[in-house]
Order: C-alpha cells, then sequence, then structure tokens
C-alpha cells in the first residue's frame, strides 16, 4: 500500500512540535493501512466502516481535545491533524469522529451534569457508544432558531415531540443529543436508543457521504427523566457552541480531503502523455492549476494553524471559525474539480479518489453553517450588521 507523503510545501512541519508531527504520522498510518484499503467499496455499498470505530477510539480519536474522562487531552493542533489525515481517507469518516466528539462528547463536557459525563463519555471515547447530534429539522436548516421540536415537563419527566432530520449516525447512536423548545428556551437532552417514542429512519439515496449513516429522528410523546437533561445547555448559544467545535475540525480535515486530490493529480498528470513523450504535467495549463492547489492548500493550512492557537490560547471566535471552515471547504471543492479536469476521463472513476472527495465536499460545503451563512458571519462581524434576513 503506497504511504501518503505529505503535501508541505512552505516547511508548515516547520511549525510544528515533535508531538503534533507524531500525532499526525499515528493518524496519517492509521489511514493509510485501515481506512484507503477500504473506502472505495464502503461508498460504493453506502456503508459506514464501522470495524473502524473501536480502534479509533483506542488511537484516541473521540473528543481527542477534551480533558479527563479518558479523553486524550490533545492541544487543538494535534486534534486538527487527525481530523486532516481521516479527511484525506473520506469525508464520511472525519464526520463520524466530528460528530462523536465535537457534537455529542463536547456538549456532554461543557453542559453536562457530573452523572451524564461519568455514565457517556468513556464510553463515547472508546467508541463502545455511539453519538449523534439533532438540530436541524425538515424546514429549519440554516436557521435551527425556527425549530419547532418540544420537550414539555410531564411531572418528573420531559416529553418530546417533532422531527429532526439529516442526522448523522441517527439509526446507529446509542445517544442522541436532541435540540427542542420548552417554555424556557431552547434546550438539550440526552435521548437514548431504545427510548419509548423514539425511533430513527436511514435517509437513502445520497450521491455524496454514501460511507456514512444519515438519519431522520422522530419523538412521539418521547419521555426521558429530568436527569437526561444537559442542565447547562441554555439557549440556542449552547447548540451553536458545540457547531463551532466542529466546524473548527472540518476547516482542519478537508486539508486532507484537498491534498489527496493534489497529489492524485500530479502524480498522474506526471506520468499521462498526450501528443507527444511528454508528460501533460509539462504544459502551462496544466501547471497553472497544480500551482492554484498547492498556494490554495498552504494558505489553508496556515489559517488553520492560526485558528488553532487562537483556540488553544481561549481567543478564538465563531467569526474566526467561520472563516476557516468557509474558505477551506471552498478550496478543497475546487482542488477536487480542478484534480478531476486532470485526469481526464479516469477522474471521474471510482478507482481515484477525487469524485469520491468531491462528491463529500458538496454535502461539507452545506453543513455546519452554508458557505453563504458563514459568508453572513464574516460580513457581521466586519461591518457590525447582520445581514441574514
Ligand atoms: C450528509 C449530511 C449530514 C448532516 N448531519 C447533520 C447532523 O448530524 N446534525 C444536524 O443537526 N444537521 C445535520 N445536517 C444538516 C445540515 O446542517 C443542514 O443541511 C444545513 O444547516 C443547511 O440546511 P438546509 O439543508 O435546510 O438548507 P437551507 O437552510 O434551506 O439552505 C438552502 C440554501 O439557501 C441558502 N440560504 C438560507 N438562508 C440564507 C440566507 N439568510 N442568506 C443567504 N442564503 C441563505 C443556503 O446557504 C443554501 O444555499 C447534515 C446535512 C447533510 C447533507
Amino acid at each position: 500500500m503506497a504511504r501518503f507523503p505529505g503535501v508541505d510545501y512552505l516547511q508548515f512541519d516547520s511549525l510544528l512540535s515533535e508531538q503534533e508531527l507524531m500525532v499526525r504520522q499515528t493518524a496519517r498510518q492509521f489511514v493509510d493501512d485501515r481506512v484507503i484499503p477500504i473506502i472505495r467499496e464502503a461508498y460504493n455499498n453506502a456503508a459506514f466502516p464501522k470495524q473502524l470505530i473501536r480502534d479509533m477510539g483506542e488511537l484516541g480519536f473521540f473528543g481527542a481535545n477534551l480533558e479527563g474522562y479518558g479523553c486524550a487531552g490533545m492541544n487543538n493542533i494535534e486534534y486538527g491533524l487527525i481530523m486532516q489525515e481521516i479527511e484525506r481517507g473520506d469525508s464520511g469518516l472525519r464526520s463520524f469522529v466530528s460528530v462523536q466528539g465535537a457534537l455529542v462528547m463536547y456538549p456532554i463536557h461543557t453542559f453536562g451534569s457530573e452523572e451524564q459525563k461519568q455514565r457517556w463519555l468513556p464510553k463515547l471515547q472508546s467508541g463502545e457508544a455511539i453519538g449523534c447530534f439533532g438540530l436541524t429539522e425538515p424546514g429549519f436548516g440554516s436557521n435551527p432558531s425556527g425549530m419547532r421540536t418540544t420537550a414539555e415537563k410531564r411531572g418528573a419527566n420531559w416529553v418530546l415531540n417533532g422531527e429532526k432530520t439529516w442526522i448523522t449516525n441517527g439509526s446507529v447512536a446509542d445517544v442522541a443529543v436532541v435540540w427542542a423548545r420548552t417554555p424556557e428556551g431552547i434546550r438539550g437532552f440526552l435521548v437514548e436508543r431504545g427510548t419509548r417514542g423514539y425511533s430513527a429512519s436511514d435517509i437513502h439515496g445520497k450521491l455524496s457521504m454514501r460511507a456514512s449513516v444519515t438519519s431522520s429522528l422522530h419523538f412521539a410523546d418521547c419521555e426521558i427523566p429530568e436527569e437526561n437533561q444537559l442542565p447547562c445547555a441554555k439557549g440556542l448559544k449552547a447548540a451553536l457552541s458545540c457547531l463551532s467545535q466542529a466546524r473548527f475540525g472540518i476547516g482542519w480535515g478537508v486539508i486532507g480531503a484537498a491534498m489527496d486530490c493534489f497529489e492524485t493529480a500530479r502524480a498522474y498528470t506526471l506520468s499521462r502523455k498526450q501528443f507527444d513523450e511528454r508528460p501533460i504535467a509539462s504544459h502551462q495549463l496544466v501547471q497553472e492549476k497544480l500551482a492554484w492547489m498547492i498556494t490554495e492548500i498552504t494558505k489553508a493550512q496556515l489559517l488553520a494553524l492560526q485558528v488553532a492557537k487562537l483556540k488553544d490560547a481561549g481567543k478564538v471566535e465563531a467569526a474566526h471559525i467561520s472563516m476557516l471552515k468557509r474558505n477551506n471547504v471552498a478550496m478543497a471543492l475546487e482542488c477536487a474539480r480542478l484534480s478531476r479536469d486532470l485526469l481526464g476521463a479516469n477522474g471521474i472513476m471510482d478507482e481515484y479518489p477525487i469524485m469520491r472527495h468531491m462528491c463529500n465536499l458538496e454535502t461539507v460545503k452545506t453543513y455546519e453553517g452554508t458557505d453563504h451563512i458563514h459568508t453572513l458571519v464574516i460580513g457581521e462581524r466586519v461591518t457590525g450588521i447582520p445581514a441574514y434576513r
């Protein structure tokens, strides 16, 4: 199995510590050995490679930047580098890791009671339990503040009614972090698999994120105990803070997909010959595309590194993460399109990872705040004027 050589135009690695390089190497090797050999078939069969879950847990990938409860306690650069390598394998696999860590473990860690943390975090960290995050509804995607799902008090319990959709890991989750409207505003709840009135159904027919489970969650008089409310999750801002964690990982992850597209195109254009005995890489139009890709990947790496440093220093703003997510996803998508072009007809084949990355990145552009929404976040940050409505 060919080893990924890495993409480093500007001595980016010199900005990383020994420890950070080691973490990246561990994730890189895992992806080379365990993901690359199976991902094509998993994607074609629309099957999530669940055999990888426990191994990723053992390597500390889940909730890697959280402290305690068995979590690896890594810094945000190490965490980002893990996301980068995993998404080099597949965005669907990275989605699993993002949801598990940033959207399920993070809210339990940040907003949960001590009992909730003890009960769920070690199991989620090891991969013994799987989580999902239910925010989006059929009528409320970019604007989750309109959500219709309700939670009402009945005696000592909460009763949930409503529907969530497009939920990664939905039908395979042991625990769902669900956001619902209560008389006191939006609150977060833990709904466990098997609870009466709670069901999940898978969304079929996806041409993107095929190696990832996506489901709808249904709540029909679903009664859960008071102790399943996340006590410190108050208001939509709690849910949005989880999204900031996940978006940060996405901003790093997509660099991996872009690197894979770049490296595939570079190698292909050096070996492919047309018109004469020279490789197509010797043509200016081809080099222009490779030059664009490597320049944008390099800028994306530096952006990701600075945001990670701000995050580690406790100085990161949601609007910084919006810039990271928006820029790097658009960059990766364009790299995938250029790479596909450079591979000619071969570019559409599943023998190469390009079309898979490209299709996956269409989802990544949409979820965790669409490109438009992050544009508006940045616009508001620089003008002070919200333009969402
Ligand atoms: C594979 C997949 C997995 C997902 N996983 C999860 C998950 O685990 N949990 C979860 O809660 N959700 C998840 N989502 C849902 C995702 O977050 C939403 O799809 C996303 O927020 C966009 O919502 P929408 O699809 O309803 O699009 P819409 O909000 O309807 O947007 C459609 C278009 O309109 C644009 N638009 C909307 N409002 C504005 C505006 N004010 N100004 C300018 N343009 C605007 C958007 O940018 C977009 O281009 C997932 C989605 C997918 C595809």
